[in-house]
C-alpha cells in the first residue's frame, strides 16, 4: 500500500519550512494540497493562515488528518479522493495556491492535469530529482523533452531545491527536487497552435537522437528542402536534433510545416 501511494514523509523540519515558504501563502490564501499524508506541510501552510483544501486518496491517513493539526482544523477541508480522478472546475476560479509532496508513480500525471487549469497561480511540486530535471530542462541537453516543452507551453518553472532521500521516513530509493511554478496568464502556446505542435515534437521527439529535419521531412511526407527551409527560417541548423529546438522555434516550425 505504502509503495503503490508514494507515502514517504516528510521528516525533515528545515525542508518542511522551505516547502512551505517556497508557496508563499498569506492569511486567506486559497490552498489546495495535493497527498498531505500525516499533515508535514499541512500544520504549516494552516499556521501561515491560509484556508487548505487537502486531497488525500488514503482513506485511513485523510481520516487522522483534521485531528493532526489542532485547532487550526477549521480552516482545513480534507477530501478523500484520488486527485486524478477530480474535476477540477468544480474547485472554482480560486486563484488557488498549490503545494504538494507528490507520490512519484503519479507525479507527472499530476502536473499534466494541472497544467490543463486555470485556477491557479503558483504550485510548489515535490518530484523525483531526474522528474524534476526534466520539468525545468531548457534546449541543449538529455533531459529537455516533451514534458519540459509541456510546461513551458503554460508556465514558468524553477528546480527550487534539491532533497536527499534522507529527509523522509521510510526513506525512498531516489532523491527528490522541489520545483516551483507559476502559471503563465496567457499561455506561451496559444490554442490554436496546440495541435500542430504537439503533433511535430511528438514525431521529432521519438527520434530525439537522429536530426530532427529527416525524420520530419519522412513522417510529414514533405521534401526535404521545404522542412529544410523551415528549419532556416526558424534559426535553426539543418542538421539539429530536437534536443537542441527551443520552445519558440517548434512553434515557427509547427506553423510553418504542419498548417
Ligand atoms: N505531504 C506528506 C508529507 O510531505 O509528509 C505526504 C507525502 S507522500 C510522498 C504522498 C501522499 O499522497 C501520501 O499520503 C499518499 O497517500 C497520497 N496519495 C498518493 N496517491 C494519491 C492520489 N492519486 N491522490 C491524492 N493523494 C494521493
Amino acid at each position: 500500500m505504502g509503495a503503490r501511494l508514494g507515502q514517504h514523509f516528510l521528516r525533515d523540519e528545515s525542508v518542511r519550512d522551505a516547502v512551505v515558504g517556497f508557496a508563499h501563502a498569506r492569511p486567506g490564501d486559497l490552498v489546495l494540497e495535493i497527498g498531505p499524508g500525516r499533515g508535514a506541510l499541512t500544520g504549516r501552510l494552516l499556521a501561515a493562515g491560509a484556508a487548505v483544501t487537502a486531497v488525500e486518496l488514503d482513506e485511513v491517513i485523510a481520516g487522522k488528518l483534521p485531528g493532526m493539526v489542532g485547532d487550526a482544523a477549521a480552516n482545513l477541508q480534507t477530501i478523500n479522493e484520488d486527485f486524478l480522478r477530480l474535476d477540477l472546475r468544480e474547485f472554482g476560479p480560486g486563484p488557488w495556491l498549490i503545494v504538494g509532496n507528490l507520490p512519484y508513480a503519479v507525479g507527472t500525471p499530476i502536473l499534466q492535469k494541472l497544467l490543463t487549469w486555470n485556477g491557479w497561480t503558483r504550485a510548489v511540486l515535490m518530484f523525483q530529482k531526474e522528474v524534476g530535471e526534466r520539468i525545468v530542462a531548457g534546449p541543449g541537453g538529455a533531459d529537455y523533452g516533451l514534458l519540459s516543452l509541456s510546461v513551458r507551453a503554460r508556465a514558468d518553472a524553477e528546480l527550487a531545491l534539491e532533497v536527499p532521500r534522507a529527509a523522509f521516513i521510510p526513506p525512498p530509493n531516489v532523491d527528490s527536487a522541489v520545483v516551483v511554478l507559476t502559471r503563465r496568464a496567457a499561455p506561451r502556446l496559444p490554442a490554436a497552435e496546440e495541435k500542430a505542435f504537439w503533433r511535430l515534437t511528438k514525431i521529432a521527439f521519438t527520434q530525439r537522437r537522429k536530426m530532427a529535419a529527416g525524420v520530419l521531412a519522412k513522417a510529414l511526407g514533405r521534401p526535404r528542402a521545404e522542412v529544410d527551409a523551415a528549419f532556416s527560417a526558424a534559426g535553426l541548423e539543418v542538421s539539429a536534433r530536437p534536443e537542441e529546438i527551443p520552445f519558440d522555434a517548434w512553434r515557427a516550425l509547427a506553423r510553418a510545416l504542419c498548417s
